[in-house]
């Protein structure tokens, strides 16, 4: 391929690259997008079942909401979006509670019948009883904001599991606060102004964001495999990590991953029991369940019913796992050690190759939702002359 007929290579087929792929093309540029997978839309890949119309999200649940008005606008250029908004129930004993923690998750915990001020001075007094003014660890954080029994019973068991080690092993900057409401409301996203799933799921918009005739679309590409064929000349937006690309010369960035194990079921059937309960993801709170979360993704559809009360389901389990240099990145960890890792990577790259920019949430080495992934591609896009 002559990659000097390109204005612009971008390595990434995510919301960040196709939207800065898009930004640039409208203005004109010719730009080349490579991804390594067979697919667009990166992590927020969704794809529908032929035979039941159930849209699977490939890489675990994706729920798009957002308080960006410009954002909002620019998506939804490509898509249409349902009005599912996001609820989701922690499992204890068998027992739904929703969570965030609000005043039903406290009633139902204690058994009680408190009204938001009287439980706001509960929960105050649980969170005094353990004396902990200067907290050394997680554990102890925890304890101090919510008291004993609402940390153990819904934050330790699930924090423990998703990072695979000891509540007093983790640090207690972790945990800045633990959300707790004194009302009815379980909406997941409180504060988010915009919420919902795209009614052809997350594929077709990134399809719809990279139809353009300026844009040419390479899947199945690693660019570590063709870094060599790439003039200087040619300015590129790499959205992958940054130490593969320089070869993990000065070590590997620390990630925590996950593993998904999936199934189909028939809710008439026992082994489908779960999923009659209509929620689209729960979350495990307990020691004994090695998963964090179930998905049932059929239940983000509210726009097609006959998707949703069909007896299929596919039901997909959510294990976290240790990350291995090559495995799936997703969630970065954020220390000052890594960051500081990170930094000498970020200096080596320019150095070395000082046409390639990073950007997108590996590329960042930050966890982004989708809405500052894409909000961020569109400042840069504006910034970018190419
Ligand atoms: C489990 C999970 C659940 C999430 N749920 C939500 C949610 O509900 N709502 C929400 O807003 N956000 C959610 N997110 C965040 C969301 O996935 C990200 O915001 C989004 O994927 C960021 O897009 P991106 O383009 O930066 O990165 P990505 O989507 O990761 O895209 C990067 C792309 O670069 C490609 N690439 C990397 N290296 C190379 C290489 N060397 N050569 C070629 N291609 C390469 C990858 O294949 C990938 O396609 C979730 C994330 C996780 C991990």
């Amino acid at each position: 391929m002559d990659y000097t007929k390109f204005d612009l290579i971008v390595v990434g087929a995510g919301f960040y690259g196709a939207t800065v792929a898009e930004r640039k093309a409208a203005e004109g540029k010719k730009v080349l997008v490579i991804d390594r997978r067979d697919h667009v839309a990166g992590n927020a890949f969704s794809y529908r079942d032929q035979e039941t119309g159930i849209e699977i999200h490939k890489y675990g649940s994706h729920i798009f909401h957002t308080e960006d008005d410009g954002v909002w606008d620019y998506i939804t250029k490509f898509t249409d979006f349902n009005d599912y908004v996001h609820t989701v129930p922690t499992r204890h004993d068998g027992k739904l509670y929703p969570m965030p923690i609000n005043l039903d998750t406290i009633n139902l915990l204690y058994g009680t019948d408190m009204g938001p001020e009287e439980a706001e001075k509960f929960v105050a007094e649980e969170a005094a009883k353990a004396g902990i003014t200067e907290p050394k660890n997680f554990e102890e954080k925890g304890i101090s904001l919510v008291g004993e029994k609402l940390y153990t019973t819904f934050i330790k068991n699930y924090s423990e599991k998703q990072w695979n080690t000891s509540a007093e092993n983790l640090s207690a900057d972790i945990l800045s606060r633990i959300p707790v409401r004194y009302s009815h409301d379980d909406r997941y996203f409180m504060t988010a102004k915009h919420q919902g799933i795209p009614v052809d799921g997350y594929g077709k918009i990134v399809e719809n964001m990279l139809d353009n005739k300026n844009i040419t679309l390479k899947l199945s590409t690693s660019f570590v495999s063709i870094i060599d064929q790439i003039p200087e000349s040619v300015p590129v937006v790499f959205c992958g990590q940054v130490d593969e690309l320089l070869n993990y010369e000065l070590g590997v960035l620390p990630y925590r991953s996950l593993r998904f194990e999936a199934e189909w079921v028939n809710e008439d059937e026992p082994e489908g029991a779960d999923s009659k309960l209509g929620h689209a993801v729960i979350n495990e709170a307990d020691s004994d369940v090695a998963y964090t979360r179930t998905h049932f993704y059929k239940y983000y559809q509210i726009h097609e019913p006959e998707v949703m009360n069909q007896s299929k389901s596919y039901v997909v389990r959510e294990y976290p796992a240790d990350f291995r240099r090559g495995g799936e990145a997703y969630y970065p960890i954020n220390n000052a050690e890594n960051e500081e890792l990170y930094e000498q990577y970020v200096e080596l790259l320019h150095e070395r190759h000082p046409n390639i920019m990073l950007g997108g949430r590996l590329g960042a080495y930050k966890y982004w939702d989708m809405d500052k992934a894409i909000r961020f591609a569109l400042d840069f896009a504006a910034n970018l002359e190419v």
